[in-house]
């Protein structure tokens, strides 16, 4: 029992980008088991997976159906475990995302086997171990998985992507009718085009430091200057209005574990902590010295944002050619 299956995310027949991450931990942790890597991705038809092979799956199942087009927890459940049980499989890893947060305890259930979530390392060098934050990220502690097969899933920007030259092969199978307890009608998108905190891998944020909702164009722009960034914010100015809940980063709103995170005007109380602090780089801009911040930056500045973020939106763009 040595074989790792990867479930995939796919919205509206395009792969997310987290999938290559799921893959890369499952491709990491089949090579030190001596396993090979399965992937199967569920949903609507059309889904594009000649390029699974290059992040490390040997083979790709497609479960296709335009009724899985949203996240059915039923079907997919049904799906992932009859998959496993035909298998012969170590782990079943998949993201700790919307999706994957409900569906991997659910598997886990079925299957009556260890659930290890949110993880942000996985080392199978003796026995498969876990590593991932606690008590909201002020503790990292390692678990061992004690029995196979165990499901783990992974915090989204936690494994960077990694490619070789391998080709998988791919086949498609129907999807399973169960019968639906319930049934996902509709998904609610935020407006806008900016990606979510949660998947970005830059990440500009703004706090009560910005004085006015009106003055998140400042965010918005740095943002834009890095061409790809999400737009976070502080829990102040969710509950303050000037944001969506979608956008909130920390204990009750998302966590986010960015290559860059950039914190403007955001005092860094615990709470938010809780939901960047296993960012790559953070970089704080705060006119207060004494910021919790600063205690978690790995750079930090400290002045007036509203005289720093123009500048560095300006520093951003020249870099960037644009
Ligand atoms: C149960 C619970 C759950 C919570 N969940 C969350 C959560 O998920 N996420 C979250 O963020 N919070 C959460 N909070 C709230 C949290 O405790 C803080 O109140 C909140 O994070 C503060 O937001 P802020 O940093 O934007 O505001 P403030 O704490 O008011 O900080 C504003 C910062 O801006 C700086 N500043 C002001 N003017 C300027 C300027 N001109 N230039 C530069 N800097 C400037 C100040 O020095 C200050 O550090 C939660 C609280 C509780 C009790």
């Amino acid at each position: 029992m040595s074989n790792v299956l990867a479930v995939l995310e796919q919205r509206a027949g395009a792969l997310k980008q987290v999938s290559h991450e799921v893959l890369t931990a499952a491709r990491a942790l089949a090579d030190a088991l001596g396993g090979s890597v399965d992937a199967l991705v569920i949903g609507s038809t059309g889904v594009d997976a000649t390029g699974l092979g290059a992040y490390g799956a040997d083979r790709v199942t497609l479960v296709e159906d335009e009724e899985l087009s949203l996240y059915q927890p039923d079907v997919f459940n049904e799906v992932v475990t009859a998959q496993v049980r035909a298998g012969d499989y170590a782990a079943i890893i998949l993201a700790a995302t919307a999706m994957g947060k409900d569906l991997a305890p659910r598997v886990a259930a079925r299957l009556d086997c260890p659930l290890a979530v949110d993880v942000t390392a996985i080392d199978g060098s003796g026995g498969i171990t876990v590593t991932r934050p606690a008590y909201s990220g002020k503790a990292i502690y390692t678990a061992e998985v004690t029995a196979t097969p165990c499901v783990i899933s992974v915090r989204p920007n936690a494994f960077t992507p990694s490619e070789n030259a391998r080709e998988a092969a791919v086949e498609t199978r129907p999807a399973p009718r169960p019968d639906l307890r319930t049934r996902t009608v509709r998904v609610n998108e935020p407006a806008g085009e900016r990606l979510d905190v949660a998947e970005a891998s830059i990440v500009v944020s703004g706090g009560r430091g910005l004085k006015g909702p009106e003055n998140f164009k400042l965010v918005e722009d740095l943002a834009d200057a890095f061409g790809n960034a999400a737009v976070g914010a502080s829990r102040a100015v969710v509950d303050a209005g000037w944001r969506p809940h979608a956008d909130q980063v920390g204990q009750t709103g998302k966590t986010v574990s960015p290559q860059l995170y950039i914190a403007v005007g955001i005092s860094g109380a615990i709470q938010h902590l809780a939901g960047m602090r296993t960012s790559k780089v953070i970089v704080a801009i705060n006119k207060d010295k004494d910021s919790p911040i600063f205690k978690v930056a790995d750079y930090g500045v400290v002045g007036d944002l509203f005289e720093i973020v123009p500048r560095l939106t300006e520093e951003i763009r020249k870099v960037r050619g644009g």
